[in-house]
């Protein structure tokens, strides 16, 4: 039974470091001009409401986007760029954001004519909205598990690879799941680029996932962490991705963006990369 709905969380902290790497990483392998087959394992759906009751219920965008959005005008690095422009269209030019794309969103904005989108939700509701959405914006959606359905689906036709792992790890033992589907996959597939997202927990069950990966023989895994510099006494304290075969020099640019964000008058936070696994 699935009960995570993504509308609560929308644009908080973890996103804001999630799209950001998945924009920058998109963008970056679309310097070369070969098609590129995009999966988006976990998609949720699409495009959230700023504006609703489940997203006010935690204000989590507050601190998250909309914070980021007020800084629009003063970011240094020109790699923001891209999500300010997609925002400011999701949003018909507004000042105020109201709605904000989601994953399968950020991927088929920025997906060329030659590249393929493929995304999968498990969730009914979550689904059905991400289906009508996806045969709108040319998204192949798949209503079943997304770690088997992108196992099904390599190598793909396409010469190039780029993975969003996304889950809501409801169940613990998903971070095992992970591992093991990253670990089959990247055997499938050794150039593809492949994106972890993970939560940062004070019962440190995402250590599961970081010594799985760094045990399983995939090579080249950026570990990039924003940490909340006011974390509650339990639960998410921060927010973590693992970049696999990232392009070359994205480990500065996404360095660069995500130092924009430390500092009380930022959002808060205090960000760290490293490689966990070198070349
Ligand atoms: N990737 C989205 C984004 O960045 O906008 C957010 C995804 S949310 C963290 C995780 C989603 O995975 C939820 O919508 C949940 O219903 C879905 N989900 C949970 N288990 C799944 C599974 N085994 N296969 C596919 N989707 C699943």
């Amino acid at each position: 039974m699935l009960s995570y709905l993504h509308a609560f969380h929308a644009g908080n902290f973890a996103d804001v470091q999630k799209h950001a790497a998945l924009t920058l990483a998109l963008v970056m392998m679309q310097s070369k001009k070969t098609a590129i087959a995009c999966f988006d394992t976990h998609a949720g759906s699409a495009i959230y409401d700023l504006t609703s009751e489940r997203a006010r219920k935690t204000a989590e965008a507050d601190a998250g986007i909309h914070h980021l959005w007020s800084l629009r005008g003063k970011l240094k690095s020109p790699d923001w760029q891209p999500m300010v422009e997609l925002l400011g269209r999701v949003n018909k030019g507004s000042d105020t954001l109201s709605l904000y794309p989601g994953s399968p969103a950020w991927l088929a904005n920025f997906g060329r004519p030659g590249d393929a989108i493929a995304a999968f939700e498990l969730h009914p509701t979550e689904g059905k909205h991400l289906e009508a959405w996806g045969e709108k914006n040319g998204v192949r959606v798949q209503n079943e598990d997304g770690l088997n359905g992108l196992l099904k689906c390599l190598p793909p036709a396409q010469p190039r690879l780029l993975t969003l792992i996304d889950p809501s790890y409801e169940v613990k033992d998903e971070y095992g799941q992970v591992v093991k589907t990253l670990t089959h996959a990247w055997k499938k597939c050794r150039h593809g680029v492949f994106l972890i997202w993970y939560p940062i927990l004070t019962s440190g069950l995402h250590q599961q996932l970081i010594a799985g990966v760094a045990g399983s023989g995939v090579r080249k895994v950026l570990r990039s962490e924003v940490m909340l510099d006011q974390p509650p006494g339990r639960g998410m304290v921060g927010s973590g991705m693992l970049v696999v075969n990232p392009p070359w020099g994205f480990d500065q640019r996404l360095s660069d963006m995500l130092a924009e964000l430390e500092g009380e008058a930022r959002l808060g936070l205090s960000a760290s990369l490293s490689w966990l696994v070198p070349e």
